[in-house]
Order: C-alpha cells, then sequence, then structure tokens
C-alpha cells in the first residue's frame, strides 16, 4: 500500500465528507474513517488521502485539542506529507475556540512550540462562502447577517476573521489580501516570508473564486499545516501531480461495482429532504412512514417496517422515513421532548437499516446527518472510501460493515440535494 500523501483532521462527519468529497473530485483517492482508527487503515484502502473525521467542533477546547492532537499522531504513523486541519465554511467557533486553540496545538507538535506558520481560509466560492479583506461572505451577505449570528451554539457576530481568529490563538494573525491572492503563487508565497518576519504565525487568505483556490493551492505545497474549510482541498492535490507523486487524471472516485438492492432510511427533517420524500412517493414508489408515537407506545416499528420492506425489496428502491413537515415534528417533540424523541427515531432507522443490509441491500442512502451517525454505527462502519459526487456535497461511498459485507452508501446531511434526489440516486447505480 502507497504511503497517503495528506491527512485531514475534519472538526465533524459531514464537514468530513464535504472535504473528501473535494479531493477526490481533484485527483486524490480519499478514505474517510469515522473517529480515530485504533489500528492502520483496511489492506484494500489504498488512498492518498486519508480524511480523520472527529465530533470536535463545539466540545470543550481541552478536549478538541486533545482529539485532534491523537488523530494527528495517528496520521503521522501512516506516514503523511502534509495535514489539513479541516473546519467549517463558515468558521463555526467562539472567543473559546476551537479553531484557535486546536490550530496552535498542532503547529506546536508540528513546528515547535510558539513556532511555524500556517494559513486559515474557510472560502468556498462554489457554496458561496468568500473572503475578502479578510472578511467572510455568506452568498450576498457578510457573516453576521447570514443567520449565522444566531447559531445556538456558535454565533457568528463579527465577520472579520483575522478578529475572529486573533480572539482564539495565542499566534498573531495577518491577512493575504485580494490584491495578492490575484497575482498568483508567488506573490503568496513573498507576502507570506514578509508576516513571518513581522511574527505572525496564521494568515487569514482571501479568496472570492475558484481561480484563486488554484492560486493558493501551489503556495501551500510543502507547508506543514494547512487550516481552511474544504473550499482550498481544490487547489492541493495539483502539488505533488506536478512531482509525478499522483498520477495526472487518474480516476480518483473508481468504487466496486455496485450490488444488491437499494433502500433510503430518512432521518432529516429538513426542507430539503422532505421535498425529497414528497418525489419518491409521488413517482408511486414505495414508502413506509415511522411514527414516532408508535416507537414511544412501545411498538417495534423497525420490525413493521422491515417486514413490510422484505417483499418489496427485489422490485427496486424502498423508502424508510421518519421525515416529516415542521408541525407534525413539533407535535412529536411536545409529547417526547426534543432529544428523546430524536434518539428513538434514530435508535429505531439505525435497526432498519441494518436489517435492511441482513436482507440483501447493499445500496443504502441515509438522510440527515444525526441519523447517518446512528446507522454508521449500527453497521460497525469504520472507514469509507469516497466515490462519485451524486449532488454537491454528497458522493456515493463503499464500506465493509461488522455485518461481513460491504454496502455502498450515500450519506446525505439534511439540506444537500436537488428534490430528486432519492430517485436519480440509484439511477445511476443500479
Ligand atoms: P439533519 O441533517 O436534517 O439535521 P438529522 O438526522 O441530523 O437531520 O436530525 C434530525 C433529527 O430529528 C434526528 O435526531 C431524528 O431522529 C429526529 N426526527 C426525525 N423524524 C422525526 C419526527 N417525525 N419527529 C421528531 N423527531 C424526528
Amino acid at each position: 500500500m502507497a504511503k497517503p500523501l495528506l491527512g485531514c483532521i475534519a472538526d465533524d462527519f459531514t464537514g468530513a465528507t464535504d472535504l473528501a468529497n473535494n479531493l477526490v473530485r481533484a485527483g486524490m483517492r480519499a478514505v474517510q474513517t469515522i473517529g480515530i482508527p485504533e489500528g492502520p487503515l483496511d489492506t484494500d484502502a489504498d488512498a492518498d488521502a486519508i480524511v480523520v473525521a472527529l465530533k470536535s467542533r463545539t466540545i470543550p477546547a481541552a478536549d478538541a485539542v486533545a482529539q485532534s492532537l491523537d488523530a494527528l499522531a495517528w496520521l503521522q504513523r501512516q506516514g503523511v506529507e502534509q495535514v489539513y486541519f479541516k473546519y467549517c465554511s463558515t468558521f463555526d467557533s467562539t472567543p473559546q475556540g476551537n479553531i484557535g486553540p486546536v490550530t496552535d496545538a498542532l503547529l506546536d507538535q508540528l513546528q515547535g512550540a510558539g513556532q511555524g506558520f500556517t494559513i486559515a481560509c474557510p472560502a468556498f466560492p462554489e457554496n458561496k462562502r468568500t473572503v475578502f479583506k479578510g472578511y467572510l461572505f455568506a452568498g450576498d451577505v457578510l457573516l453576521n447577517e447570514s443567520g449565522m449570528q444566531n447559531h445556538p451554539l456558535t454565533p457568528m457576530t463579527d465577520p472579520n476573521l483575522v478578529r475572529v481568529l486573533q480572539a482564539q490563538t495565542r499566534r498573531k494573525v495577518g491577512l493575504v489580501a485580494y490584491d495578492v491572492v490575484s497575482r498568483g503563487p508567488a506573490a503568496i508565497r513573498e507576502r507570506f516570508a514578509q508576516l513571518q518576519a513581522e511574527g505572525v504565525g496564521v494568515a487569514v487568505l482571501d479568496a472570492v473564486s475558484n481561480d484563486d483556490l488554484l492560486r493558493i493551492g501551489p503556495a501551500l505545497q510543502g507547508m506543514p499545516l494547512v487550516t481552511a474549510g474544504s473550499g482550498i482541498a481544490i487547489g492541493l492535490p495539483q502539488n505533488w501531480q506536478g512531482s509525478g507523486r499522483l498520477q495526472k487524471g487518474q480516476l480518483a472516485d473508481a468504487l466496486p461495482p455496485f450490488e444488491g438492492c437499494g433502500a433510503v432510511v430518512s432521518g432529516s427533517c429538513s426542507t430539503a429532504t422532505n421535498a425529497q420524500v414528497q418525489q419518491f412517493r409521488q413517482a408511486g414508489r414505495p414508502a413506509f412512514a415511522v411514527d414516532p408515537l408508535a416507537i414511544a407506545a412501545g411498538e417495534d416499528v423497525a420490525a413493521a417496517a422491515l417486514r413490510w420492506a422484505e417483499p418489496l425489496l427485489a422490485r427496486g428502491p424502498v423508502l424508510v422515513h421518519a421525515t416529516a413537515e415542521p408541525a407534525a415534528v413539533k407535535a412529536v417533540q411536545a409529547r417526547l421532548g426534543v432529544s428523546q424523541a430524536g434518539e428513538m427515531v434514530e435508535h429505531c432507522l439505525a435497526a432498519v437499516a441494518r436489517g435492511l443490509v441482513e436482507r440483501g441491500v447493499r445500496q443504502l442512502v441515509v438522510a440527515g446527518g444525526e441519523t447517518s451517525g446512528a446507522v454508521v454505527q449500527a453497521l460497525g462502519v469504520r472507514q469509507l472510501r469516497i466515490g462519485p459526487q451524486i449532488d454537491p456535497g454528497v458522493p456515493w461511498t463503499w464500506a465493509n460493515t461488522a455485518l461481513g459485507v460491504p454496502v455502498h452508501l450515500a450519506l446525505k446531511s439534511g439540506n444537500f440535494g436537488t428534490p430528486d434526489f432519492f430517485l436519480k440516486t440509484f439511477a445511476g447505480a443500479v
């Protein structure tokens, strides 16, 4: 197995997939691990990039630092040449962290206490996240006018990333502004040197287009640590293609052939997922609605769903969903409590997913971030090979399970995907 080139530490699960997806599209074969593996990767997991998915975005900073350092140590044992700390493209954090403290700890470890130099850049223009003069825009408005100022855990009330990051890091923060970025890699490197001479340890980078990301990429060649959203990943693989370490034009998204039956398990109640469920039903496809109140009343709803699904599977994909409109969800939550209802439904859908795989499903779409976490755990999945993109941010993946069979999985976070997602996903695969 060839040594991986890039080792990534992502602060949440769907963010990890988003990053891996960008790396694959730019030509690197990528494997995502769920948490820090205990040993080396599976022997069949040849990868140019490994993305370790943590859940460290909003945990106490000291815990995020400890987990990130553990992930770094594991990645170093795999022989990676460059480390990428991935956070949200809306820079989700508070003055306590976790972006600054994790960046400090990783730099201390890689380049010496208080030493070293890295970048910070959440820009992802394809997803309408741009940085100009150090100010982060979401769509056409500044971050603090985008709704992120009301985020329950990480309210972003200041769009100036130099200020936001300076409040979180011991290192001096500087800026590589657009006039430099637009002049290309040599100018960017020159500015890096200038900032370092001024004692800067972390440089925020402007980027407003994909072309900017491709200009920034070469300037990051050989930098031990990069910190960014998933956008910066688009410009990195070219650094290894130049030196012949990666095959130019290599098919990075190849997965084993699709097999078996298809199914969708949906626990997201987002607007997008509700529309996807509705289209699937309107197309006359078989769908089973999970009733949270029946679960609470002690009924074995998972068993009922599986009894319903079993005779249908051979005829095409089935859908089992708890997805409901906001009013119905609110009513259930009022009766059962928000977290109790969530846990009960997640538990039920995870059992359904496991039962479906036991009954021959080998292509499984899961809708919902938390729901995906529960399903992946129930299937005993530890690593995902990232395949072709279905919709922005959602690739097909392939994984071994604890049930002794491999499955193709598409893990869709709530608001992703077009309304026909559940229909078109299988059309290409089956
Ligand atoms: P998203 O990515 O859209 O946020 P998640 O799976 O992360 O989706 O979260 C949805 C949460 O809502 C889960 O905890 C799920 O169990 C819960 N849930 C799903 N359907 C219902 C329902 N009908 N009533 C109450 N809670 C539900």
